[in-house]
């Protein structure tokens, strides 16, 4: 028995010695390497089938730093698109992980204008440029959009026309590296349409992020399929009215319990600036019971925490974020991840809760 031990490892010494001696070959570095890119650069089109309604989570952290979630970002995919709620730091880098194809991005939807929603517009237009869209990139937003679109468009002028000197004006066109900012007006309670297209519909609702006014949430209705993403707000009636009887709603969480710790911790620490901040913060955001009492309200079927602030270093600090959310919705509720996704196929009740990466 020892000695057949004896020579199994010894067997896979020498295998794995071999292994580490044959990478040393060029020719055999640039096999595994071919492999390795031609899996890493198709497009991950199988995003896009219209046989479903999904949403993925291309962000998941408000704007205390963490290691691994990009700031807020919500992509959502239908009629062979893709749609971006907010374009938060680092989300690109999730999007180009996933090999989405940037040429079939629908639009870009802004809740509001706060920097860890818009901070990477100009990437988002550069490399859906750079990927071949066709047009220049549709910008929804509160009014204001105009200035923030105008504002990237300048910050990236000379980049723009680094790039058309470099590869060609017929390959990357000035005209399609243009964005165009659509202005949306929705006051009151009740949603406006945004926009209808392929089976898509599109609607803004004004929710409750003062003074930042107006700010706004958004559904995305194809194919008998629903989801809602809350934006930044208090727990207001408008978002549980926009929601009702929605597949998913992808809600902001700021566990207020936890802020006041980090600011008694930063005013301890002589940090009075951090402590003001977190000290002003809980007035316009909702907490994770909040948000499962108003997924309740509005019947959703599943509630999906994002905009997580402060957003869990670990698996265990999940908890204390999460205190008293299973009291208030026992089930139908996830904590998102960055590369969490939601598949609702369409005409059917089916949801299905996975990972795009
Ligand atoms: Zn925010
Ligand atoms: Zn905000």
């Amino acid at each position: 028995m020892r000695r057949a031990l004896g020579w199994t490892i010894g067997v896979g010494v020498v295998l794995a010695l071999a292994g580490v001696l044959l990478f040393r070959i060029p020719a055999v570095q640039d096999l595994l390497i071919r492999r390795m890119v031609a899996q890493r650069v198709a497009s991950a089109d199988w995003l896009l089938a219209p046989d479903a309604l999904r949403v993925a989570l291309c962000g998941t952290s408000a704007p205390l730093p963490h290691p691994s979630r990009a700031k807020t970002c919500t992509a959502v995919f239908a009629a062979g698109r893709f749609w971006i709620v907010d374009t938060g730091p680092s989300s690109w880098n999730n999007l180009a992980l996933w090999r989405v194809d940037g040429a079939k991005i629908g639009g870009i939807l802004y809740t509001h204008f706060h920097s860890d929603h818009i901070a990477e517009l100009g990437e988002f237009n550069l490399q859906t440029w750079a990927a071949g869209r066709p047009a220049a990139l549709r910008v929804f937003g509160p009014p204001g959009v105009e200035r923030v679109v105008a504002g990237f468009t300048e910050a990236y002028a000379l980049d723009t026309g680094y790039r058309i000197a470099h590869h060609g004006a017929e390959f990357l066109p000035e005209a399609t590296a243009r964005m165009e900012p659509v202005a949306v007006v929705a006051e009151g309670p009740g949603s406006v349409v945004v926009l209808e297209e392929d089976g898509l519909r599109i609607t803004a609702f004004p929710v409750d992020h003062r003074p930042i006014v107006p700010a706004y949430g958004y559904r995305f209705d194809y194919r008998g399929r629903s989801v809602v993403v809350s934006g930044d707000t208090t727990k207001t009636p408008a978002l549980v009215t926009a929601a009702s009887g929605a597949d998913v709603l992808v809600h902001e969480a700021q566990a207020n319990h936890l802020i006041a710790i980090i600011g008694d911790a930063a005013e301890a620490a002589g940090r009075g600036r951090v402590a003001k901040i977190m000290h002003d913060i809980p007035s316009y955001h909702t907490t994770p019971v909040e948000a499962a009492e108003a997924a309740n309200a509005a019947r959703v079927r599943l509630l999906v925490f994002s905009h997580l602030n402060p957003p869990p270093p670990n698996r265990l600090a999940e908890a204390p974020f999460l205190r008293g959310v299973a009291d208030v919705r026992p089930q139908g509720w996830i904590l998102g991840d960055d590369g969490t996704l939601v598949t609702l196929p369409a005409e059917s009740d089916v949801v299905t809760v996975g990972r795009v990466d």
